[in-house]
């Protein structure tokens, strides 16, 4: 797995390229609409107060439960925050999008699609089932895959292995990344259900006889620390096919960017996906630590923090936040109106009011 600079052209390059060519006052008009386009969706939805964090994981109850950032960037590297954007949260279940990434560049795509399908599962995330034709997980973003692929994580000790983890990790966010260890022995202490997933699969042969050492890297990548920012920046690197918008940085290899974001579509929002594919039509993923990280495919990304789930375990606001910004922005990937996505991709034209505000 090589890592070097993209050779080639990314999304975000060729709109930088168009912005510089703008008359600089309609661009600080455009930065201007955006921002304030992002305070008044959070101030829409602050007051929304419906749900509660997480506490089958003791340690994901402990968080201030009212915490609510938005952070939206650009594929040119264009940011926006608002709100408790620089608070950290445990990614939990949004690390599934990375690590296949990582599993896919490792073994490519077959010998992946061998042991976990690509099939919405219309089951809950952490569901003790498999796909009884062929054992495997139905696909990479329930616990069930996620566990399997983490299982084909390479490296020749356990050590290894988390460090490639992270060290994928640090290429979509341009920093080093740290696991909070609270959060992580609080899920060990107590995921006997993902434990009796991991043995049933071993019973199937979907994973290697080394039960323990995998289910502690998977418990490991859901508890390592992230905040909203940096989940816009994961949704800007993936669209920008997989290059990181800030630092140049290639974090997926291009040619496995459509199969992460393919599965995110069908399968990111837990037993949610097909609503939020017919209403957001954005791939996406949310975790039980109340981050949603959501791509524009070739635009941006967008990532909401707020710790109070619903009942399917999504973040409330997070949902109402990226179906609004969907409808406004025009941004479904399906919608063939013109939007607010036209706008930016022909920067020369208007930027449209939000529709419907
Ligand atoms: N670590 C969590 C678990 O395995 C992740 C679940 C989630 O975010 N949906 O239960």
């Amino acid at each position: 797995m090589e890592h070097l600079e993209s050779t080639h052209t990314t999304p975000g390059e060729e709109r930088a390229l168009r912005v510089a060519a703008m008359d600089p006052a309609v661009h600080a008009e455009r930065v201007q609409w955006m921002h304030d386009y992002v305070v008044s969706v959070h101030e829409r939805y602050r007051g929304l107060d419906g749900g509660e964090p997480a506490s089958y994981i003791p340690e994901l109850a402990m968080v201030e439960p009212d915490h609510f950032g938005i952070s939206v960037l650009t594929t040119d590297g264009q940011g926006n925050g608002v709100g408790d954007v620089g608070v950290e949260f445990s990614i939990q279940s949004i690390s599934k999008v990375l690590v296949y990434g990582l599993a896919l560049e490792a073994l490519g795509r077959e010998r992946v699609l061998e042991r976990v399908g690509v099939e919405p599962s219309g089951e809950r995330f952490n569901a003790i089932v498999l796909d009884e034709e062929s054992n495997r997980p139905f696909n990479p973003m329930v616990n069930a895959g996620a566990i399997a692929v983490s299982d084909l994580v390479p490296g020749a000790t356990p050590a290894d292995r988390l460090a490639l983890v992270l060290e994928v990790f640090r290429r979509y966010l341009g920093h080093p990344v740290e696991i909070d260890w609270d959060v992580y022995r609080s899920e060990k202490s107590t995921g006997n259900r993902n434990r009796a997933i991991a043995y049933l699969m071993l019973s199937k042969g979907i994973i290697d006889d080394r039960v323990d050492e995998t289910l502690d890297l998977y418990v490991a990548q859901c508890s390592v620390k992230v905040t909203a920012a940096d989940l816009a920046l994961i949704g800007a690197t993936l669209a920008n096919a997989g290059v990181n918008p800030l630092t140049g940085e290639v974090a997926l290899e291009r040619q496995y960017v459509r199969d992460v974001l393919s599965v995110s579509l069908t399968c990111g929002m837990y037993d949610y996906s097909g609503e939020w594919a017919y209403r957001v039509g954005l791939p996406a993923k949310s975790g039980v630590g109340g981050g949603i990280m959501a791509v524009l495919p070739g635009m941006g990304g967008l990532g909401v923090y707020s710790p109070r789930l619903d009942h399917l375990g999504n973040s409330a606001r997070g949902i109402a936040v990226c179906e609004d910004m969907s409808e406004d922005l025009g941004v479904h990937i399906f919608a063939p109106e013109d939007s607010w996505l036209t706008a930016y991709r022909q920067i020369d034209t208007p930027v449209p009011s939000p529709r419907g505000r």
